[in-house]
């Protein structure tokens, strides 16, 4: 038997105690004070969390290969860990789209094949004409053509297909192809995308949600006239919830210059200051339940040609500190968006249990250190695609340790 006990300030759900977790073989066996001599000590300055999730993410790796030289299953593995992030959800806009029994198969075996330290949950996508799988999985229906070939054409097409995904969870990307289409041809890629296309979009998988009776998730909002829609829609008792990426609670449309246009490129685009304020208090009041990356690993020859997406695994952590000190969100609410919200998310398709600091669940944690500054280099990213929008910005704290199932990462 393998057993752990780590000692330190203890953030979850319901709060912040000094105090400590036992993990053997793996599992959170007991959490209280005075368990024993402690093998892991942090200081007052630091956090210890249960271990991060991020259920957005793009490893890009598949059956094919074709998308290895932007990320793979290891290399996102390795950023997010750097990351201070335990599990992942791995969207299908892949090559080979896991959207049957066979194809999603065929991407598990050769995920699970590598046996990595990082929990991967595979989203099947939801393409013209597709139906649900055999077997318990999230899915992700793509409205607006920002991924290849997995869309739809109308909301019609979408509406008859998501008949048949009756008690699925399913997440949206919310932008309404019409409407996007209407202003394809306008100067720059904010303005082809406005916020109408996303509050149009929404109200649509609203519509979808209920309709067809799905668990919904709204992917990277980004719009705050849509929050009363969301707040509505919860409070009338719909199951529904929203993630928001860090990069649309960090940049908006006024930083953007000439330079960094094509790095501040992605789907939906940057929004207005007023937007960026909106998504973080959105995270704050709960009307968003995750913060989740996006994680869009394109290199930067790609970014050079107009490829929308940013990478964020391997600074996730320290960009967390940003918010609980910074902008002055409580332990409380850092442990719901970014380990209980997404542990609950993943626990539905998974034997194990993540996201929280009780006996039974998974002794994956991840810590960190919000007096030790970090500035974000090139040269000491994890991800395949090798750059980060962050470069150069310090971050107010850092990943002081990361352990899955007890054992701390990177020391055996
Ligand atoms: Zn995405």
């Amino acid at each position: 038997m393998t057993r752990t006990t780590v000692e330190g300030m203890l953030a979850d759900i319901d709060g912040v105690r000094h105090g400590q977790i036992v993990i053997e073989n793996g599992l959170i066996t007991a959490v209280g004070p005075g368990l024993g001599k402690p093998d892991h000590v942090f200081g007052d300055g630091c956090l210890v969390f249960a271990g991060m999730g991020d259920v957005h993410i793009h490893a890009r790796e598949d059956v094919t290969g074709r998308d290895n030289h932007k990320e793979t299953f290891a290399t996102a593995s390795a950023a997010a860990l750097h990351g201070g992030v335990v599990h992942v959800a791995d969207m299908p806009n892949n090559p080979a789209a896991p959207i049957d029994d066979a194809s999603y198969a065929a991407k598990e075996r050769l995920l699970r094949s590598q046996n990595l330290p990082v929990h991967f949950t595979l989203y099947a996508g939801i393409g013209p004409g597709t139906r649900p799988l055999s077997r318990h999985v999230p899915y992700k229906a793509y409205m607006g053509p920002s991924v290849g070939e997995l869309f739809f054409h109308s909301l019609e097409e979408l509406d008859a297909t998501l008949a048949h995904y009756r008690g699925r969870p399913v997440s949206f990307h919310c932008e309404d192809p019409v409407l996007l289409g209407r202003h394809k041809g306008a100067a720059t890629h904010e303005a082809r995308r406005p916020p109408e296309c996303e509050l149009s979009a929404t109200r649509f998988a609203l519509a979808m949600v209920e309709k067809h009776g799905l668990a919904g998730k709204l992917c990277h909002y980004s719009v705050g006239e849509g929050l009363p829609l969301i707040r509505a829609a919860k409070a009338a008792g719909l199951p529904v919830t929203a993630e928001v990426t860090p990069h649309h609670v960090y940049f908006d449309t006024a930083m953007l210059t000439d330079a960094n246009r094509p790095w501040m490129q992605m789907n939906p685009p940057l929004r207005s200051p007023a937007d960026r304020a909106a998504m973080l208090e959105a995270l704050r009041d709960g009307t968003a339940d995750y913060l989740a990356t996006d994680h869009a690993p394109h290199t930067a020859e790609e970014k050079r040609h107009g490829v929308s997406g940013q990478p964020h695994l391997d600074t996730f952590g320290p960009f967390v500190t940003w918010l609980l000190v910074e902008q002055g969100f409580s332990p409380a609410r850092v442990a719901a968006i970014c380990s209980a919200n997404p542990g609950a998310f993943v626990n539905a398709f998974t034997a194990d249990r993540y996201g929280r600091l009780l006996p039974g669940y998974v002794g994956s944690l991840t810590v960190l250190d919000l007096r030790r500054p970090m500035t974000v280099r090139r040269d000491e990213l994890r991800t395949r695609c090798g750059w980060s929008p962050f470069e150069g910005v310090t971050f107010p704290g850092s990943v002081a340790a990361v352990f899955v199932r007890g054992r701390r990462v990177g020391s055996d």
